[in-house]
């Protein structure tokens, strides 16, 4: 999901600048009540295994609906924090 489609779908969502690099990042809650900085803008693909008629293993890769990526793990900054 893009940055735009985000602000389309859902106009009060927490985006907020990265204080480390200045991206655009979105804040969600965990379950138990943590924030987690999500970055909207990688492509997540959820991978699934399956055999074809050969019974060859395929690896099929979909883009996933809306998954972000946890902005730590794209922030050239995360060790700042
Ligand atoms: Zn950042």
């Amino acid at each position: 999901m893009s940055l735009k489609q985000i602000l389309s779908d859902w106009p009060d969502a927490p985006i907020v600048m990265c204080k480390g690099c200045g991206k655009k990042i979105i804040f969600g809650r965990l379950q138990d009540g943590k924030q987690v900085p999500l970055d909207p803008s990688p492509p997540v693909y959820m991978l699934m295994r399956f055999r074809d008629d050969k019974e060859q293993w395929v690896y099929r890769a979909d883009k996933a609906g809306t998954v972000f990526v946890s902005h730590f793990a794209t922030c050239p900054k995360a060790n700042d924090f």
